[in-house]
C-alpha cells in the first residue's frame, strides 16, 4: 500500500495516476469533510497534458474558462503597457491542451474526487499526521486520532505547512516576503460593468497588482490584490478582511478594479511566504511533492500545476520500477530541476511585477516568463 498524507490537488492526483496504473494507494486527509475551499486557479498548460493522460480533460474544461491572453493595465488609466488585450468574447472551450485554463480549487477538487470514487480509491478523513517511522521495509504514518497505518511508501502531499516535511527537516521555516494577497470573488452579474478588458486582466501600480479573470463558465470572476506590507500576516484560507482594507491598499485605482472591490464577496487575506528550496525531497520511503516540496510564490500561477506534474511523474516513476530508491531517485531527476527553477522564476516575476513604474513603463519592454517553461509537456518528457 501507498499512504498519500493530503488531499489536496497533488495528493488526489498522485492517488489518481497510482491506481490507474494498478498500484494500491490510500489517502489520509486531515480535514474532517473534505468541502469546497479556496479561490481561482491558473492552470498551466503542463498541467492540462496530464489530465488528458488520465482522462480528467473533459470533465475539468467543463468547469474552467480558457484564459485568453493577459494584458497588463496601468492601475489608473487602464492603458495597456505590456501583452494584447483580450478579445473578450469567452471564445468556447474546445478541450485543447494547449491553452492555460482558469478554475475554482474546489470544482477541481471535486472533479478529481469524484473520479477517485470511480476507481475505489479510499479516501480517509479527520486523519492530520504527527508522526512517522520507517525501516528498510516499511513506513507507518500516525495520526492526531491515536490511529495508524502502513505502507511500504509514503508520500507527503500535505501542502505549504507539511507536517511530513517538518518531520524530514525539523527547523526548515518559511521567510515572510512583506506581501499579503487579498482574495475574493464577484458574481458574473455585479462585476459585468467593470469588465471591459475582457476575461483576463492584470492592473499594475506602484508595488503592487491587481488581477482578475473569470472562471466557473463565465458565472464568477477571481480576484486577487498583492500588496507590500508592513505587518506580518500568516498564509492560510481562513484570515478574514474587509471591502474597506482592500479598498484603502488600493486607493485611487481604476474603477474597473476599485468597482470590482466594491462588490467583493467574503474578502480573505493569505500573507506570502518564501522557502528556501530543499536538496533532495526524498528520505528512505518517504518523498514530498507540490507544496510540501517546493511552494512557490504565486506570481506566475503555477503551484498547482506543479503539484498535478509532481503527482503524475511519480506515479509513473512508481509503475516503471519496483524497486522504491530506483523509482523515488527517477522522479526527483524528472522534477526537481525544473520546479527549483518555477521556484526560481515565480520570485523573479513578482519582483519584476512589483518594481514596474507604470507611468514610465515603455509598452511590451518587459520580457514575460519564458515560454518553454511554461508550455512544457510533462507527459511527453517522461520520467
Ligand atoms: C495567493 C495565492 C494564489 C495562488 N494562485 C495560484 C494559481 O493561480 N495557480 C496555481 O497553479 N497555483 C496557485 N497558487 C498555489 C496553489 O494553491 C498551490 O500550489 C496548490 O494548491 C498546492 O497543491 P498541494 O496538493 O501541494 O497542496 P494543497 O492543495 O494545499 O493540499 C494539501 C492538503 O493536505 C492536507 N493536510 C495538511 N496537513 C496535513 C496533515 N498533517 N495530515 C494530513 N493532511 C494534511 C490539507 O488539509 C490539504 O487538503 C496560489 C497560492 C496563493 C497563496
Amino acid at each position: 500500500m501507498i499512504l498519500i498524507i493530503g488531499a489536496g490537488l497533488g495528493g488526489l492526483v498522485t492517488a489518481i495516476s497510482l491506481a490507474r496504473a494498478g498500484l494500491p494507494v490510500a489517502v489520509y486527509e486531515a480535514a474532517s469533510a473534505l468541502t469546497e475551499t479556496g479561490a481561482g486557479l491558473t492552470l498551466g498548460r503542463g498541467a492540462q497534458h496530464v489530465f488528458r493522460d488520465l482522462g480528467l480533460q473533459a470533465d475539468v474544461a467543463a468547469f474552467a474558462c480558457p484564459a485568453g491572453s493577459l494584458p497588463f493595465l496601468h492601475y489608473k488609466t487602464a492603458r495597456l503597457l505590456m501583452g494584447t488585450p483580450d478579445a473578450g468574447d469567452g471564445t468556447p472551450d474546445d478541450g485543447a491542451t494547449d491553452i492555460v485554463r482558469h478554475i475554482y480549487r474546489g470544482d477541481l477538487q471535486a472533479v478529481m474526487l469524484a473520479h477517485a470514487a470511480r476507481l475505489s480509491i479510499q479516501v480517509h478523513t479527520g486523519k492530520r499526521l504527527t508522526g512517522l517511522e520507517q525501516d528498510h521495509v516499511s513506513v507507518t504514518a500516525h495520526f492526531a486520532d491515536g490511529s495508524s497505518a502502513t505502507g511500504r511508501l509514503l508520500v507527503g502531499a500535505d501542502g505549504i505547512r507539511s507536517a511530513v516535511r517538518a518531520l524530514l527537516h525539523p527547523g526548515d521555516a518559511p521567510r515572510f516576503t512583506g506581501h499579503v494577497a487579498f482574495r475574493f470573488l464577484v458574481p458574473a452579474a455585479l462585476a459585468a460593468p467593470f469588465m471591459g478588458q475582457g476575461r483576463s486582466a492584470i492592473f499594475i501600480g506602484p508595488k503592487r497588482t491587481f488581477n482578475r479573470y473569470t472562471m466557473q463558465g463565465g458565472k464568477v470572476v477571481n480576484c486577487a490584490g498583492l500588496a507590500e506590507t508592513g505587518e506580518e500576516v500568516p498564509e492560510g484560507w481562513s484570515l478574514p478582511s474587509s471591502i474597506a482594507e482592500v479598498g484603502a491598499a488600493f486607493p485611487a485605482w481604476h474603477p474597473d478594479a476599485t468597482g470590482l472591490i466594491s462588490q467583493a464577496h467574503a474578502v480573505i487575506k493569505w500573507g506570502l511566504y518564501d522557502r528556501t528550496p530543499l536538496p533532495r525531497w526524498s528520505e528512505g520511503r518517504v518523498t514530498l511533492l507540490g507544496d510540501a516540496a517546493h511552494a512557490m510564490l504565486p506570481f506566475l500561477g503555477m503551484g498547482a500545476a506543479m503539484a498535478i506534474e509532481d503527482g503524475w511523474a511519480l506515479a509513473r516513476s512508481l509503475a516503471l520500477e519496483p524497486d522504491i530508491a530506483t523509482a523515488l531517485a527517477r522522479y526527483e531527476a524528472a522534477r526537481h530541476g525544473r520546479c527549483e527553477t518555477m521556484q526560481t522564476m515565480s520570485r523573479r516575476q513578482g519582483e519584476m511585477t512589483q518594481a514596474m513604474d507604470p507611468d514610465t513603463l515603455v509598452p511590451a519592454a518587459v520580457p514575460m516568463a519564458n515560454q518553454d517553461l511554461m508550455g512544457f509537456n510533462p507527459v511527453r518528457a517522461g520520467v
